[in-house]
């Protein structure tokens, strides 16, 4: 085969592009990149190896050479891992086939600030080393004994020559960077040495440097906690993540029963599906005794879980389990149950002995949680033990939980309480809560969009039900201690209600007394079955139509203004129905549940003029 001339693909253009002509202040990620490459590509070695694939130059040691030419400043990284085949090349080296660097591509176009912090957000990988490099020179011989090695070289232009190498080249990769001038200290022995003990720690395969190891290889998750550094984790975490940036809090835990299990999983500092990014994947990997199976697998940890990264391994794992099989394996399902189940429960006791990391990340991760709550059954009460937020008992901005909600819960409190709203300003000032107020009893304010949904789901803390104010059906005691007060009685209540549910036919499912009310004349609930007005407003948006509601009219007996009206009935039913008709609009009002504003404005336009006519 003669060189052969390829044109990269247009998208590899735009991310050269980038990635040559930016300004880099840490250059040297790409080494940290293409040792990455060669140790997933010894990784995937190991896999075939072990499950009796046949393999060309099967006594090959597994590990990374690196060497240098300080004349002709080059720096050479080889590995004798899996290699690749031509076609294989051409779809790895001259395309954007996998999702992290389309992703970085997507994430440039929003982003203000340089590459420099996404390449490592999205571990754009081998093209990285255009930063430093003129030339970059790839000899591969795939692992499939008969196939062809070839040597991909480029100038990071528009293009790539391929062409045949020598049948005797060593399986692996071996990848040469031509250094740019301003690039030559990377063919220096003491900063290369540097850079690599940085990035190498946790490479699973011997990395030599001219004949000399540099690193002791390490599977920290197969250490005992004690013995390992908070150093040590975080960093691991920059390693698998190809961050400079340490994460919020790590988990980790070993099990030898009924399954045994090794894990260590991070909690980034900063939610990866903030600013935009769109949903982040997930990034735990799969090892059966220190061996990787698959990188990123999918079912491997819940939905909801996806912002986690980290390891976990299982010596219980079939070696050449296939990715199929992972889709549905019930070793696998166990795997997720157990994880998951502990992880909550770090989660836990983290709230209570470490509150302020608890609180940011409740800060960042709380919808994760959430929707955890709305997605799956079986971790939902111990879910809903993570919840926080505020109530009528706590300072505004302070937050507070389930748990410590039913602590403070009074003697005769059946229910916990809950109310909608779009913030804790709004919420103060809604006329349902007297009635919850009189009695002593907290209410939780609920500000978030999906909190509906998510109490909906859970329906129940602690065997308590959770119950929204704003709904008719709500019973609460009768109030104690209470002086006899002057109000209608039973008979005259039945004449004002029944009278008022005749002249508003169709308005109202039902028209009641209620000692839920305290100083108001009146108030508006929700029906049963009607939506919350914030999903309503939700569903409006969404250009959904929105179903019609029902509400309930609640009069307060006590009310000064209720009794004056029971007796205008009699006296001047004109008065009194346009009376009538201001408290309940006034009442819809206040409960955000009055769709025309005009009809209040109206009807007490025909009030005063009815008032003071002579
Ligand atoms: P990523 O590592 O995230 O997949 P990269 O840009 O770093 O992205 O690499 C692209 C692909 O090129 C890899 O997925 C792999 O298939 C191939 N590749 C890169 N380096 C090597 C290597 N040293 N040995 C074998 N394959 C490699
Ligand atoms: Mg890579």
């Amino acid at each position: 085969m003669s060189a052969n001339t390829h044109q990269f693909q247009t998208e590899v253009r735009q991310l050269l592009d980038i990635v040559i002509h930016a300004f880099y202040s840490d250059k040297e990620v790409f080494v940290r990149e293409l040792i990455s490459n060669a140790s997933d590509a010894l990784e995937k070695l190991r896999l075939k190896q072990l499950t009796g694939a046949a393999i060309a130059d099967p006594q090959r040691d597994l590990c990374i050479t690196i060497s240098t030419d300080k004349d002709k400043h080059t720096l050479t990284i080889a590995d004798s891992g899996i290699g690749m085949t031509e076609e294989e090349v051409v779809e790895y080296l001259g395309t954007i086939a996998h999702s992290g660097t389309k992703k970085f591509l997507e994430a440039m176009k929003e982003s203000q600030s340089g590459p420099q912090d996404l390449i490592g957000q999205f571990g754009v990988g081998f093209y990285s080393a255009f930063m430093a490099a003129d030339k970059v020179e790839v000899t591969t011989r795939s692992w499939q004994p008969d196939a062809k090695p070839v040597v991909w070289a480029s100038t990071g232009q528009d293009s790539y020559t391929l062409d045949s190498a020598p049948q005797d080249t060593p399986r692996g990769t071996s990848i040469c960077i031509y250094l740019k001038e301003d690039a030559h200290r990377f063919a220096e022995e003491n900063s290369l040495r540097y850079i690599i003990s940085k990035y190498s720690n946790f490479v699973g395969f011997p990395i030599k440097l001219d004949d000399e190891r540099l690193n002791t290889v390490q599977a920290i998750w197969m250490k005992n906690k004690k013995d390992v550094t908070a150093e040590e984790y975080e960093e691991f975490y920059k390693f698998i993540n190809h961050t400079d940036s340490a994460p919020l809090t790590h988990m980790h835990f070993s099990a030898d029963a009924p399954i045994v299990l090794n894990s260590v999983l991070f909690v980034p500092a900063e939610n990866p599906e903030a600013f935009g990014f769109g949903r982040c994947e997930p990034n735990v990997s799969l090892y059966c005794h220190k061996v990787l199976i698959d990188s990123k697998p999918e079912n491997l940890l819940p939905e909801w879980l996806r912002f986690l990264s980290g390891v976990v391994d299982s010596e219980d794992l079939p070696l050449n389990i296939s990715r199929e099989m992972l889709q549905d394996h019930t070793l696998l399902r166990r795997i997720s149950g157990i994880i998951t189940k502990r992880f909550i429960k770090h989660l836990e006791t983290m709230a209570k002995d470490d509150a302020d990391t608890y609180e940011q990340f409740w800060q960042k991760y709380s919808r994760f949680i959430k929707e955890g709550i709305c997605t799956t059954w079986e971790h939902k009460d111990a879910l809903a033990k993570l919840l926080r937020f505020e109530s009528t008992f706590t300072e505004a901005g302070k937050l507070t939980s389930f748990a410590d909600y039913v602590s403070r819960m009074k003697e005769n409190q059946k229910d916990i309480y809950v109310l909608y709203g779009a913030s804790r300003a709004q919420l103060e000032h809604s006329p349902y809560l007297d009635a919850l107020t009189a009695r002593g009893f907290e209410v939780c304010f609920l500000t978030d969009g999906g909190d509906q949904f998510v109490m909906d789901s859970l329906h129940k803390f602690d065997d308590k039900e959770i119950k929204s104010i704003d709904r008719a059906n709500l019973e609460l005691p009768p109030l104690q201690n209470q002086p006899d007060r002057p109000g209608l009685d039973e008979k005259q209540g039945k004449k004002l209600t029944d009278w008022v549910s005749s002249a508003f036919a169709d308005s109202f499912s039902k028209v009641s007394l209620s000692e839920r009310v305290t100083s108001a004349p009146a108030i508006a609930l929700q029906g049963e079955n009607d939506l919350s007005p914030e999903v309503k407003a939700y569903l409006k948006a969404m250009g959904q139509t929105v179903p019609e509601s029902h509400p309930e009219i609640a009069f307060n007996p006590h009310s000064p203004i209720v009794q004056r009206l029971a007796e205008l009935q009699t006296e001047n039913e004109e008065v009194a129905t346009l009376l009538a008709g201001q408290i309940i609009n006034t009442a819809l009002l206040r409960a955000g549940m009055l769709d025309d504003p005009a009809k209040l404005a109206d009807n007490s336009q025909a009030l005063l003029e009815k008032l003071l006519s002579k």
